[in-house]
């Protein structure tokens, strides 16, 4: 087991977020989040990279055991290590190009030499397609090719895992498929993914598992065959129903 994630509580002042949530990931899955909005998906993802603190709730990463509303900043470096983010918003610098964005968590990140940096960002930039665009600043990219960069960012460090938060939901509807499709290819890579996402049909075909999450707690989860074509909750299926 990659990461073992229990018992995580999350309330903003009176507003109880996540109420129990566990979750377990293998090597090479892909987890998709689904659920209604406002239910705590991106919440959760954002405790597992301290983004947010937790109340209270545990993770084993890659064997390394702590507490994730008192993790110290030592374990803290030591998950951020093991795990990259994508933000809805891309969260570039508006004044690097692409290919410093990339490598900034390599030079400074990782104390990597500039050279070396430079021949990685760009392996993963020409992996998301935008070897060409390197030199390119953001606004000079479309939403789509921003969020590629924001990809290449993270596979650039090599993670064990890449949390991925809406990543096409800020996108207009035609620059969405070509950051799906990057995704897709990530995945067939074996590259270990959480994906908070309201696409369903990426769901259906590139997740390994699917976490149906309302109200703070899981409600469903399953393989994706499962999940689709035989979801067990009441509420899942009116969920499943109103989208499909
Ligand atoms: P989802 O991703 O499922 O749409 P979120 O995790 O974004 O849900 O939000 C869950 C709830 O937490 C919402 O009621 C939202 O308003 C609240 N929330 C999220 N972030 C904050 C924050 N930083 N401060 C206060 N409330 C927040």
């Amino acid at each position: 087991m990659l990461m073992q994630i229990r018992g995580v509580r999350k309330s903003f002042q009176d507003n109880t977020v996540l109420r129990d949530v566990n979750m377990d990931l293998d090597r090479g899955d892909v987890v998709v989040i689904l659920g209604p909005s406002g239910s705590g998906k991106t919440t959760f993802l954002r405790c597992l990279n301290f983004l947010e603190q937790a109340d209270a709730g545990s993770m084993e990463l890659d064997g390394v055991k702590l507490d994730l509303s008192k993790a110290s900043s030592k374990e803290i470096a030591g998950v951020r290590k093991k795990t990259a983010f994508v933000f809805q918003n891309y969260n570039l610098f508006a004044n690097k190009t692409a290919l410093e964005n990339v490598t900034l968590g390599l030079t400074a990140g990782r104390g990597m030499g500039k050279d070396e940096a430079r021949e990685i960002g760009l392996r993963a930039l020409r992996k998301v397609g935008l070897a060409e665009r390197a030199d390119y600043y953001p606004a000079q990219l479309s939403g789509g090719q921003q969020q590629r960069v924001g990809i290449a960012r993270a596979i650039a460090v090599r993670p064990d895992v890449v949390l991925f938060d809406e990543p096409t939901s800020a996108l207009d509807p035609e620059l969405v498929g070509e950051v799906l499709q990057v995704m897709r290819s990530l995945a067939e890579e074996g590259m270990t993914m959480i994906v908070v996402t309201h696409e369903m049909k990426f769901a259906r075909d590139v997740a390994s598992h699917v976490i149906f999450m309302a109200d703070g707690v899981v409600v469903e989860e399953g393989t994706s065959e499962e999940f689709f074509t035989n979801p067990q909750q009441e509420r899942t299926k009116k969920f499943l129903k109103r989208i499909l």
